[in-house]
């Protein structure tokens, strides 16, 4: 075992670690323990960091550069500088909901509207790192947008492999930075387990495979963002949507190593789960109290979330049962009542996966298993833009005029009578 003496100028990270075991393995491109075959995640030595040295960084998530599994520098390097999103305050939710203190945090705001583009930025610097030229990746949408664009950016080659039956809005999206967009005829869990087989048979950096361990530390700057604008303490309750189950467990991850850096105080949170009833293999499991997640077929609109069966999901588990939190899904029918709801009331347009937080959380409120008094901040992951499909029909003019006053005055008092 080499670890101490590799690649020590990577941050702070000097390992990949088994989740399983503990067994350390070099920070080279490997997804899987070499002793337990355990998914592999980057560990750290002890940082020290301050307040002030993250105020002074750059006004994007590589303001945390010193937390993450980057060559150091990566902030000043070209990229599309993701991060930093809105975190924004929800009073009008907050009285349509009955509840006393609400944000949400708007990562529809980053370079291709969705938290993808973070994971996207720190599995970059790890391909160019590794030598890759080429970067690819297995998507339900989000991160096809986030990988195409990035690569275009970086001089990359992209090759970019997606379910066929995606939303035009991401697919149209994805194709128009170039490379290559593969349609594969099959769910998700079709399309990762054919990029487990290229990744295997070609020399390729596979952000959410062979990259995965560095991938997944991105989904940590969240986090980060959420306790600075919160002034730099913790929310008692965060709503995370569930597809793999790394963003919400990578959001504690995030919270636990504030608190070891002494920037946040100690208190306790809740973390909540989110999911589509019609992919809810992680909320299933944790309604029967399970900690094996059985594999679903995925049938929902919310196609960013369709992982029938999700890498992380027993992690995802673990943090919300060691934190007092919930895990719960909600129908398609709910999800758009959601959209429309955080949309009506904030002004905020998410995608389906915003749709099924908004949704989960007053589903969590009905159900007793949240404090509707907890200051409480929902992750939004994405922008309606990229799903119009899902509210197009609920979603239309008020009426049809002609070009005529009269018209108009008519309609519009029948209308607001
Ligand atoms: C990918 C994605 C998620 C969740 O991702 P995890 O795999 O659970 O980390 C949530 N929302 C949107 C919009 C996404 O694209
Ligand atoms: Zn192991």
């Amino acid at each position: 075992m080499t670890v101490q003496s590799a690649t020590p100028s990577l941050g702070a990270a000097y390992a990949l670690k088994c989740r399983e075991c503990g067994a350390l393995t070099e920070l080279d491109a490997s997804y899987a323990c070499f002793e337990c075959f355990g998914p592999l995640e980057v560990a750290y030595a002890p940082a020290t960091l301050t307040r002030a040295q993250i105020e002074a960084g750059p006004p994007s998530m590589w303001r945390y550069e010193a937390l993450l599994p980057v060559l150091p520098g990566a902030g000043g390097r070209p990229g599309l500088r993701p991060g930093l999103t809105k975190l924004v305050r929800a009073d009008n939710l907050a009285a349509a909901l009955g509840v006393t203190s609400l944000w949400v945090k708007d990562d529809s705001g980053n370079p291709t509207h969705s938290f993808k583009d973070r994971v996207v930025a720190v599995a970059l610097e790890n391909a160019r790192r590794l030598g890759y030229d080429t970067i690819a990746c297995a998507s339900t949408g989000n991160l096809a947008n986030a990988v195409a664009a990035a690569a275009a950016r970086a001089g990359l080659t992209s090759v970019v492999f997606v379910p066929s039956n995606l939303e035009a809005g991401k697919i149209v999206t994805t194709a128009v930075y170039g490379g290559t967009l593969v349609a594969v005829d099959g769910n998700y869990d079709d399309v990762n387990r054919l990029c487990c087989e290229v990744a295997a048979a070609r020399d390729w950096g596979f952000v959410n495979v062979n990259l995965r361990p560095y991938y997944a530390e991105g989904s940590k700057t969240v986090g980060y963002e959420v306790a600075e604008q919160l002034g730099w303490r913790l929310p008692d309750a965060v709503v995370s949507p569930v597809a793999s189950g790394s963003l919400l467990t990578k959001v504690d991850k995030a919270f636990q190593e504030f608190v070891a850096l002494g920037l946040v105080a100690d208190t306790a949170y809740q973390v909540f789960g989110a999911q589509a009833t019609g992919c809810s293999p992680v909320s299933q499991a944790f309604r029967a109290g399970h900690d094996v997640i059985r594999p679903v077929k995925p049938d929902t609109i919310a196609k960013s979330l369709a992982i029938g069966n999700p890498a992380d999901g027993p992690y995802a588990l673990d943090v919300v049962r060691r934190t007092g939190g919930a895990i719960s899904d909600v129908s398609d029918e709910e999800v758009v009542e959601g959209i429309k709801l955080l949309a009506e009331t904030e002004g905020i347009f998410a995608e389906t996966a915003g749709g099924v937080v908004v949704a989960t959380y007053r589903r969590l409120l009905s159900e007793g298993l949240v404090d509707p008094s907890a200051e409480t901040v929902l992750l939004n992951t994405g922008d309606g833009l990229k799903t119009l499909d899902a509210v197009a029909p609920t979603s239309q003019p008020s009426f049809m005029i002609s070009p005529s006053f009269d018209d108009f005055e008519t309609r519009y008092s029948e209308e607001s009578a």
